[in-house]
Parts: C-alpha cells; sequence; structure tokens
C-alpha cells in the first residue's frame, strides 16, 4: 500500500478514535476507552478478504445502522449497564455519521447495496481538523468537572 494511502487511513482511523472517546467523555460516565474501541470497530472490515465480496467488504455491513444497533443490543446484553450500551451507541454511530457524509457513504438501507454519501471531504484535513477540534473543545469542557485534572 502506498505512503499516502496509509496516512489517509491512519488519520482516518485516529479521528474516529478521537471523535468516539470525547464523546464518550464528554456525554456518558461510561469509560471513555469504549469510544476508542467502537469509534473504530466499524473499520475493522479493512481485514476482509477481498474475495469475500458484499456485504463483508469495506463499508459493508460492519457501516450499517443494523450492525450498530445489534452492538448497542450486544453491549447491554453482556454488561447490563445502559451507560456503556450508550457510549458504544454514541461511538459507533459518530463513525456511520462521519462516513455516511463521504463520497462512498453507507449503507443505510442495507441489505441494500446502495451507499452514495453527499460527497464531503470528510476525512480531509479541513473536516479532520475541525473534528479533532470539536472532540477537544469537549474534552476541555468536561476537563472542568473532573477534580483530578485541575
Ligand atoms: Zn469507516
Amino acid at each position: 500500500m502506498e505512503t499516502g494511502r496509509v496516512l489517509f487511513l491512519t488519520g482516518a482511523v485516529l479521528t474516529h478514535a478521537v471523535v468516539g472517546y470525547a464523546l464518550v467523555r464528554g456525554f456518558t460516565d461510561a469509560d471513555p476507552r469504549i469510544g476508542i474501541v467502537f469509534g473504530i470497530a466499524p473499520d475493522a472490515d479493512f481485514w476482509f478478504p477481498a474475495a469475500w465480496g458484499w456485504p463483508l467488504v469495506h463499508r459493508g455491513l460492519t457501516h450499517t445502522p443494523l450492525f450498530a444497533l445489534l452492538l448497542v443490543v450486544g453491549a447491554y446484553a453482556i454488561s447490563r449497564d445502559r451507560t456503556a450500551a450508550l457510549a458504544v451507541g454514541l461511538a459507533i454511530s459518530s463513525h456511520l455519521a462521519i462516513d455516511s457524509l463521504s463520497p462512498a457513504g453507507i449503507a443505510w438501507l442495507f441489505p441494500l447495496e446502495a451507499s452514495a454519501g453527499p460527497g464531503l471531504p470528510v476525512h480531509g484535513p479541513a473536516a479532520t481538523a475541525a473534528l479533532w477540534l470539536v472532540s477537544i473543545g469537549v474534552l476541555a469542557w468536561r476537563a472542568g468537572d473532573d477534580p483530578s485534572i485541575r
């Protein structure tokens, strides 16, 4: 894989992790590491062999509302903790929201394959900077609530 592509993908995955972390840290009392794990979880599909085909492709099954719902229900079934399930939902929903605005979009109507997005450069430099700034803003806002950080 070419260096530019590796840097692009690394930046995109890090952005999903930061946004997920900030949302969980900012709006729940759950462990914010849940935001990192489930913020990047949909991109586990990069590891799917190309031979598998739809829906086990990048931006396929793991980028659908159905998959997100299954993870939230699964998180609740395992933890019996609504806050943890909310954290999972926030993190994975942020990933789907960001990716759905990209040119490739996501399959909102899964199992239908149609997935065109509005074509915004959501993983471009400007959008990445905006997402990081908003995430840092959320973390700074919540840092005031944490006596261990003062
Ligand atoms: Zn993705």
